[in-house]
């Protein structure tokens, strides 16, 4: 499927708890390369074509990598939906119990969506929460005949990010 390889640019097997330190690693390395401060491993490469920089520059262009370290960086305060990049079609959330609602009561069952979108226009006032509408895991979504989304719930952002840090992952 490529939206998988599509979403993980950086290749990475390092857990999300050290991706805002690479983040970090990675801004320090292009700032040097523009210095033309060169590295060790420069003068095995053309010009501009160095292999840690190229390195650093996927790391900076991963929005899933990115999104972690906003959420890393905001401490305490909770994953909101303007922390969330793209989110790949097809994406299964997986929520917990307190992780969704279906707008008036908070549900306790632990279940999937497969996400086909998520309407960032339709958040919490708090932008916690998102409205997100796809079909349930169990619906057999790609064996039954296309049929419009069977899931409308509202979940929490960390739940939705954290789908996305799997994805990147796996
Ligand atoms: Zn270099
Ligand atoms: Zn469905």
């Amino acid at each position: 499927m490529m939206a998988v390889e599509d979403s993980r640019p950086h290749g990475t097997i390092m857990p999300p708890q050290v991706w805002p330190a690479m983040l970090g690693n990675a801004r320090a390395i292009v700032e040097a390369h523009l210095n033309e401060q060169e590295c060790g491993l420069c003068p095995a490469y053309r010009r501009g074509e160095c292999a840690r920089l190229a390195w650093a520059n996927r790391m900076l262009a991963d929005p899933v990598m990115l999104a972690v370290e906003r959420a890393a960086e905001s401490g305490t305060r909770p994953v909101t939906v303007g922390d969330l990049p793209a989110v790949p079609d097809g994406t299964v959330v997986h929520l917990a119990p307190g992780d969704w609602s279906d707008g008036r009561t908070t549900q306790t069952l632990t279940t999937n969506v497969r996400v086909l979108r998520v309407h960032t226009d339709r958040a919490d006032p708090n932008g916690t929460q998102v409205w997100v509408t796809g079909h349930w895991l169990e619906c057999g979504w790609e064996s039954v005949p296309p049929h419009p989304p069977c899931a409308e719930v509202l979940v929490e952002a960390r739940a939705v990010l954290t789908a996305l840090v799997a994805l990147a992952g796996s």
